[in-house]
């Protein structure tokens, strides 16, 4: 048994333009460094595109069609302030959603004790209606989704430490019991959602906003004393990250200062709850991260402690 990492060279031709942040060139950092010999141990799979009914399980049928045929043939076009899509933005998101379905399925099935995906655009902005933030389709919920109507894991979780709040995903999860949603982020900050107050239909979304310039310290007492604890309580059946890596001291979007190390033990934390909740059922989603070097550490951290189930 080991750790899946998920990817598809498509998730690389999603192009917003040379100037924007979320760009391909992060995805080939994280490839590049998780190409070099200390994790060779990694399965690999090329991402499958997701099918249309796998994704309107979360946005509605209409507006996956809307996206796609928003696609332009040539150059890009503008579908929010800051989500750009380009020829092959279309192709990008359905690899992205299917990694994850992919690696729930693979999780379910034994072939993996955990999954990486990989991909772009990333997710946990898109609301059921709207692409925003970068994000074109909720890819962590397309999975946890999935993970619920196909492999009858009812209770489903999705911890966030992006460093943006994932206003889709909680959005997604709000009106549901038996879908969790836990986050740490900087707040106030883009979207502007994530206030402590906010905690769903039955205290199933647990936010802890952080304020400017939190690092370390805030970030592991935000996780030991109110995200694990609370998930705990929820008794996951299943275990979903979105991992964001824009925490990072290094990132030029934001004003936290997480290390690698936190990663690591973030990721640690998530795994030994995941062992006693739900056998180790774990699959973990790449979010944001804008400096290349920091997003390639960090991500190196977090598939290295994977790995080590
Ligand atoms: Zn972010």
């Amino acid at each position: 048994m080991s750790t899946l990492l998920f990817s598809h060279p498509a998730c690389e031709q999603h192009d917003p333009g040379p100037l924007h942040p979320e760009n391909p060139g992060r995805l080939k950092a994280i490839m590049k460094t998780l190409d070099s010999p200390e994790f060779s141990g990694l399965l690999r799979r090329e991402a499958p595109r997701a099918e249309h009914g796998q994704i309107a399980r979360v946005h509605p049928d209409s507006f996956v069609h809307e996206v796609l045929a928003a696609i332009p043939d040539h150059g890009d076009r503008m579908l929010d302030a800051d989500t750009i899509v380009s020829p092959g933005s279309g192709e990008a998101a359905l690899r992205a959603a299917g990694a994850v379905v992919a690696a729930v399925d693979a999780v379910m099935a034994g072939e993996a004790d955990n999954a990486f995906c990989a991909v772009r655009p990333p997710g946990h902005h898109a609301e059921p209606r709207q692409a925003m933030g970068f994000c074109l389709f909720n890819n962590v919920a397309v999975g946890a989704l999935h993970a619920r109507e196909v492999h009858r894991c009812h209770r489903v979780a999705v911890v966030d430490f992006d460093v943006h709040h994932g206003n889709g995903t909680q959005a997604m999860f709000w009106d549901d019991p038996d879908l969790f949603y836990a986050s740490t982020h900087q707040f106030p900050f883009y979207p502007g959602t994530g206030r402590a107050q906010e905690r769903g239909v039955a205290n199933n979304i647990i936010n802890v906003p952080l304020p400017p310039p939190a690092g370390s310290a805030e970030f592991r007492q935000a996780m030991r004393d109110c995200v694990i604890p609370a998930m705990t309580r929820f008794e996951p059946e299943f275990v979903f990250i979105s991992a964001g890596f824009d925490a990072h001291a290094d990132d030029p979007l934001a004003s936290l200062n997480f290390v690698e190390e936190d990663y690591a033990w973030a990721t640690q934390q998530l795994m030994e709850l995941a062992r006693s909740a739900c056998g180790g059922r774990l699959v973990s989603v790449l979010e944001g991260g804008y400096d290349h070097a920091a997003l390639a550490s960090c991500a190196a951290a977090h598939v290295r402690t994977l790995m080590r189930f």
